[in-house]
């Protein structure tokens, strides 16, 4: 029987090195060649072809399939990467649930969709690995640009620019470059260094520089690359965690699930990660999955989601937190956070109130509760841009809900400044539609530079 409070189990080394190695290899592994062509054969290349609409950089879906078939993979992934230049991170990581094999003609109750995913993966995995460069650069525009940030967004953007002639600087405050490619995707999504290797895929296009450690507000301000540079893309994503809003909720124990991952990603060895025995991760969305799945990979013994609202409500798709489940992850719902339960100055658990939606749909606490014990708690309930170390970009920029306010075309309220991810109003927050803004945000300056002569 425990007398006391119990005892707080965090520790490294729960799993040996080889099991570590299993359980974060490939989450999707590759396909073989004869796979390809099988999976080839099962598209109908549908005209107007929805899952091309579905897809946030318009990839041309059929036609780059109908090129795996006649064995043309070098035309293959230039259809896949002139639309998105990070086409081989989402082939890894788009929930294409969601997107292009949701709405594929073959998706119905007694057929697969086409592995969408797979066959990208397939024509642009020997692309990015070989460095085969399929893009050249315009001629020398003489306009040169800055772009801040170093994630999907601005390396699509830089990248795009480049190819139209333009000389850009890419200032990212990390010290490596690709965002949360490198520092935030579940480890068992992108093996093998991959976001290093397609970083570098971009750069080989030439007219880039990299700059790392360079950080907006810190050291430059917005007005001086307004200054100093033609045009201005802002592309530094959210580097802010929401807060649990409780008492005390920045305890032992109670940790930022991004920051984690972060610590994951760049581990040499996982093994010695400390791992809590009882997990409890407060959030819904793709964080909260990633985070649950990898502590239980790593080693914890009791994991558990718990989410205030629905399962339908949850930002992970319904394929997400299946793939949570069958990882030996508990997901609860209509639980919000109420109190922390302590043990000295560490967490101990969690006291959490039963929600439900009042006649009105809105969240309502029901006056009853329940507690999960903890070793750590992981905050996993969104991100935010932190405009307090952003210096005169917080007060130049139009910005609502914390975010930038961007055009169609991603420009800002600024005449000279775009932006696009996951810091502009209305983000998908996904790789991809980063990967869109940045290029759509290109073309715009692009039409922009035109205009404003030699
Ligand atoms: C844990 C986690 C898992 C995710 N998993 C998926 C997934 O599986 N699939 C998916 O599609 N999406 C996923 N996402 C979302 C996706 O990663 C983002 O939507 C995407 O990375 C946004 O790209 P970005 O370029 O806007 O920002 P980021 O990728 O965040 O890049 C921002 C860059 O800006 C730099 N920066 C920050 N501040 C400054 C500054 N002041 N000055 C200069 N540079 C600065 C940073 O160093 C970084 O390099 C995940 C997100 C998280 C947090
Ligand atoms: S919707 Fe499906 S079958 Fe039709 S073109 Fe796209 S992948 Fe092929």
């Amino acid at each position: 029987m425990q007398t006391g409070p119990r005892q707080t189990d965090i520790r490294s080394g729960r799993l040996s090195k080889a099991e570590i190695e299993a359980n974060f290899s490939d989450m999707h592994p590759p396909l073989e060649r004869s796979e390809a062509l099988v999976e080839a054969d099962r598209c109908y290349f549908c005209f107007d072809a929805p899952c091309t609409t579905a897809c946030p950089t318009g990839i041309d879906i059929p036609g780059f399939i109908q090129k795996i078939r006649s064995n043309n993979i070098k035309g293959s992934a230039l259809t896949i990467l002139r639309e998105n230049i990070m086409g081989g991170m989402c082939s890894r990581v788009c929930p294409t649930e969601v997107l292009c094999e949701e709405v594929c003609v073959r998706n119905t109750l007694e057929e697969q969709p086409v592995r969408i995913g797979l066959l990208q993966r397939y024509a642009t995995d020997s692309i990015i690995q070989n460095n085969t460069q399929l893009f050249q650069r315009r001629e020398a525009s003489g306009k040169s640009v800055a772009v801040v940030g170093g994630g999907p967004a601005a390396l699509s953007c830089a990248h795009r620019l480049a190819m139209l002639g333009h000389k850009v600087s890419v200032l990212n405050a990390a010290e490596k470059p690709a965002g949360l490619n490198e520092y935030g995707i579940a480890a068992y999504k992108t093996i093998d260094n991959f976001a290093q290797l397609e970083v570098d895929y971009i750069l080989g296009i030439g007219g880039i520089e990299l700059h790392n450690g360079k950080t907006l507000g810190t050291d430059y301000s917005l007005a001086d690359l307004r200054d100093e540079y033609d045009a201005v893309f802002l592309g530094f994503g959210m580097g802010g965690i929401n807060e649990l809003r409780m008492e005390n909720d920045r305890v032992d124990g109670v940790v930022d699930a991004v920051e984690y991952i972060a610590q994951l990603r760049q581990s040499d060895n996982m093994t010695e990660l400390p791992v809590g025995r009882r997990i409890v991760v407060i959030g819904g969305g793709m964080t909260a999955i990633d985070i649950a799945v990898q502590s239980k990979r790593l080693g914890a013994e009791e994991v558990t989601i718990a989410y205030r609202r629905g399962h339908e409500q949850m930002g992970a798709s319904q394929m997400e937190q299946d793939y949570a489940r069958t990882s030996g992850v508990v997901i609860r719902h209509w639980l919000a956070p109420d109190r922390l339960q302590m043990n000295g100055q560490r967490v101990s658990g969690v006291r959490f109130e039963y929600t439900a939606l009042d006649d009105n749909g809105k969240l309502q606490g029901s006056g009853e509760y329940c507690e999960l014990d903890a070793d750590i708690v992981f905050k996993a309930i969104g991100q935010n841009v932190l405009w307090d170390a952003m210096g005169d970009a917080a007060e130049t920029l139009e910005i609502t809900g914390g975010r930038i306010d961007v055009d169609d075309h991603r420009k800002t309220s600024l005449a000279d400044v775009w932006a696009g991810g996951d810091c502009i109003s209305g983000s998908e927050d996904l790789t991809v539609s980063a990967v869109q803004d940045g290029k759509l945000a290109a073309i715009d300056i692009d039409r922009f530079l035109a205009g404003t002569g030699e």
